[in-house]
């Protein structure tokens, strides 16, 4: 039961918030592991996270640790100063790479992307290449962020109506389609293609086996940058601390946000040899940028979720996940596919139910379970790397439960 105090309490988020956000009618206290529980005291199994941002769960002691042991410290210097937190993690971020030489930190995911946008026009403008010559090609069901560039690289038309005029120099093509790369770069004005590994708003589509090694030699052949977004699919998410380890190639800039906080925020651009040294003194910045409460938590973060024990997890719990939703499937006939990797895990709804995805979310949060949608055909599991099979077993009875009173409606 919703008390009268959760009732007022949500009130003032439909009288003082821009109403930019439909959040359920509830109000979340505190959490443990992968469960969370509200204000009324009824608890939540979670594969939300956050948004595929908890990935460590609610609680973990070595964050919370981090995080109280730098707040009696020091909570922020600005840049004109260093911190030992963000020197660690540049260079711990840079070793777990692989490919990276730099690293910027900001705050958001859409920052990351901004400034990996930034990034690509120095690079090319550095070579000479004049302003309509430094496109940066995206893909049709991308999600790249909210400020004006990266919602115009985002190409999904409901996330740039009524902003217009938007930047120039962005061009959409289809994705998972090698030709459209290949003849989106013959008209040589393109500098960058930015990428997510597994497309995240956009319905959970992972890149076809073989695609990300195509589109890294085209961008060879045309002499142009390959950027992966991996802010949501990054992090272990996938099983692999970077998604991209999975396709066997090296980019030239990852941008990582959600899960490298793990609910602190907190987001990195990552550079390669190409482009590490492009921006000098003063090319770019941010006040609240690395941070050193925020990069003392990514630290712990990193260390965790890069190691064999979360990744493991990884790929028992999806196996788990995807076996139970099959077995779901079986009996209520809901999805026509199920798709991913690691713990980011689309069910793909069936005709009869196209549209129906944010009516789903309102069962499963009533049967006591946390899920997302990923447009509205698309459920979306990404619980906590780190959740255990006991969850897991009990989430899915859950969903079962709420698929059914779904289709009982
Ligand atoms: C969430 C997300 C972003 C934007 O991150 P914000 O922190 O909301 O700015 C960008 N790209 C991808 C792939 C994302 O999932």
């Amino acid at each position: 039961m919703t008390t009268q105090a959760t009732t007022d309490l949500i009130a003032r988020a439909k009288q003082y918030w821009l109403p930019v956000y439909h959040p359920r009618d509830m109000v979340l206290d505190h959490g443990k592991g992968a469960r969370v529980w509200d204000t009324d005291g009824r608890e939540y199994v979670d594969f939300s996270a956050g948004i595929a941002v908890n990935s460590l769960g609610y609680g973990d002691p070595d964050l919370i640790a981090a995080l109280t042991g730098q707040a009696g410290k020091l909570w922020h210097t600005s840049n004109a100063f260093y911190t030992e937190p963000p020197l660690r993690l540049a260079e711990e971020l840079v070793r777990a790479s692989g490919f990276a030489q730099r690293v910027f930190f900001c705050n958001s995911g859409g920052e990351a992307n901004e400034a990996a946008i930034k990034l690509v026009r120095k690079w090319a403008a550095a070579q000479g290449r004049p302003p309509e010559k430094r496109v940066v090609l995206t893909f049709n069901g991308s999600f790249h962020g909210r400020t004006l560039a990266t919602v115009t690289a985002t190409a999904q038309p409901k996330y740039q109506a009524g902003y217009e005029p938007l930047p120039q120099g962005f061009r959409h093509i289809p994705f998972n389609d090698a030709g459209a790369v290949e003849a989106a770069l013959a008209a040589g004005d393109v500098a960058a293609v930015m990428l997510e590994p597994v497309q995240g708003e956009g319905g959970i589509v992972p890149a076809a086996p073989g695609y990300l090694k195509r589109v890294r030699e085209l961008c060879d052949a045309h002499d142009a940058l390959l950027v992966l977004d991996e802010i949501q699919c990054g992090m272990g998410r996938t099983g692999t601390l970077f998604a991209h380890a999975q396709d066997g190639i090296q980019p030239d800039i990852v941008t990582l946000a959600k899960a490298l906080g793990c609910g602190f925020p907190i987001a990195a651009m990552l550079a390669g040899p190409r482009v590490a040294d492009v921006m000098q003194y003063g090319a770019h910045g941010s006040t609240f940028g690395g941070n050193p409460m925020a990069t003392a938590v990514a630290r712990v973060a990193l260390r965790k979720l890069g190691s064999p024990a979360v990744l493991g997890n990884v790929a028992t719990q999806s196996q788990a996940l995807r076996d139970g939703l099959a077995a779901i499937n079986a009996d209520l006939h809901l999805f026509q596919e199920i798709r991913g990797r690691g713990l980011m895990l689309g069910a793909a709804l069936d005709t009869p139910y196209l549209g129906k995805a944010g009516d789903i979310l309102g069962h499963a949060a009533a049967q006591g379970l946390l899920i997302l949608q990923a447009g509205p055909n698309v459920l979306r599991l990404v619980p906590p790397l780190t959740i255990a099979g006991a969850d897991v077993e009990e989430g899915l009875r859950r969903l079962r439960a709420a698929l059914t009173a779904f289709k009982a409606a």
